[in-house]
């Protein structure tokens, strides 16, 4: 019997992995993908996620890898309406690393395979268990025997198969709104400073990239067939080069949680338990924390004893807090950047005026938007 199975070989299910091999726990990872997923999502770390890649031994790398993002700047019509400097945070890495997921995903990867080449297993799906007072059963796809296991994560994405299999439900929403996103050689001179420009018709966000690269992503209607450099050119001035776009995706935002993350002997992570709005980037960063929080707690019983139920309830609580939380953030985020009537939109842009004249608003609003307090 393995001490832990995490189903699932993204960003949270690898961190676990790596925090709980480097506690000397035996870990095994199933990842039902045979190929890395190269699609891009997440690009930006939150400080206290940075801070658990420096626990799993690659943050110097990634940042190596990454830009770091100490600045954001709001914009309206042209004309700069808001500076949030990140020289406020205290913590050791005070800045939002801009690194694809990719990336991120592959240096976990190897870090994993490096302190034990045995715990990745790549192809294999998950397809069910069953749990008993000692420990669970898992089946997977291409394995004949089961894997048994003192614990069980689930921490396969929002599509989670163990998530239904626990008999946790998911409840939540779609969002109304729709976005469009693409990656181009930076053409704004903005460097390494994130910019989020408000427009009547709706958001724009561009970020940098490594490479030389911003990350673009519009609030769009789907009946709009202007693509989205036409549309980052209408509404901003600066024009991207349709032909150089290294991605170009659209999607939509859900917000949905369990109720419990805990169920007996198996334990959901990450996107499996809550997913939150893009919108404001922090759905890693909590599936990362998550992984976090719970390493200590099954290091904690050793390999033979269990973790106390009332301190894996306690995780729960705390986790999913710290996503509601997260979650009524990207719910505001999304709110300011949705279209408004241009007197409206003046108003919008006077408001938060308003509030960058103030250090004190502004230092709470950089906290805020960095995870920076209250996540962990
Ligand atoms: C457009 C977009 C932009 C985003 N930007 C950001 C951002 O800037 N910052 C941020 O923090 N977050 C961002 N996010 C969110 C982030 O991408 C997710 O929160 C993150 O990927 C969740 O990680 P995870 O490990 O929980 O799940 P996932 O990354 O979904 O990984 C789950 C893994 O489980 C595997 N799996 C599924 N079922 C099984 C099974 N039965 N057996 C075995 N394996 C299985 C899958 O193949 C997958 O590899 C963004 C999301 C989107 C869509």
């Amino acid at each position: 019997m393995i001490d832990v199975l995490i189903v699932g070989g993204g960003p949270a299910g690898l961190t676990l992995a790596i925090l709980l091999t480097r506690a000397g726990l035996t870990v095994r990872v199933v990842e039902a993908r045979d190929t890395p997923q190269e699609h891009s999502r997440a690009i930006g770390l939150h400080p206290p996620a940075v801070d658990v890649l420096h626990a799993a031994g690659i943050a110097k790398e990634a940042i190596a890898s990454g830009v770091p993002i100490r600045r954001g700047l709001g914009l309206s019509s042209g004309r700069r309406i808001a500076a949030l400097d990140f020289d406020v945070l205290t913590g050791r890495h005070p800045f939002i690393l801009s690194l694809p997921q990719a990336t991120t995903t592959e240096l976990l990867t190897a870090r994993l395979r490096e302190l034990d080449p045995q715990a990745l297993l790549v192809g294999h799906a998950l397809t069910t268990f069953r749990q008993d007072d000692r420990g669970i059963h898992a089946t997977m796809t291409g394995r004949p025997a089961p894997i048994t296991a003192r614990y069980l994560v689930g921490a396969d994405g929002v599509g989670s198969t163990v998530r239904p299999l626990a008999g946790l439900p998911f409840a939540g929403s779609l969002y109304p709104d729709h976005y469009v996103m693409g990656d181009y050689p930076d053409t704004t001179g903005f460097g390494a400073t994130a910019a989020l420009l408000l427009h009547p018709e709706g958001i724009v966000e561009s970020f940098p990239l490594p490479g030389g690269l911003r990350r673009w992503v519009a609030w769009h209607r789907p009946a709009d067939a202007t693509t989205l450099p036409s549309l980052i050119e209408r509404r901003t001035g600066y024009r991207v080069d349709p032909d150089a776009a290294t991605m170009h995706s659209r999607f939509r935002c859900s917000h949905r949680a369990v109720a419990q993350m805990v169920h007996g002997r198996v334990i959901l992570i990450g996107d499996a338990a809550h997913e939150i709005s893009p919108i404001g980037g922090q759905g890693m960063a909590l599936g990362l924390l998550d992984a976090a929080a719970l390493a200590p707690l099954l290091t904690r019983a050793g390999t033979k004893g269990s973790t106390p139920a009332d301190l894996l309830a306690a995780f729960s609580r705390d986790r999913l807090r710290a996503a509601a939380r997260a979650g009524r953030q990207a719910h505001l985020n999304m709110a300011l950047g949705r279209p408004l009537p241009r007197v409206l939109d003046q108003v919008r842009a006077a408001a938060i005026t308003a509030v960058a004249r103030s250090k004190p608003l502004t230092d709470a609003v950089a906290h805020r938007f960095t995870m920076s307090r209250g996540f962990r």
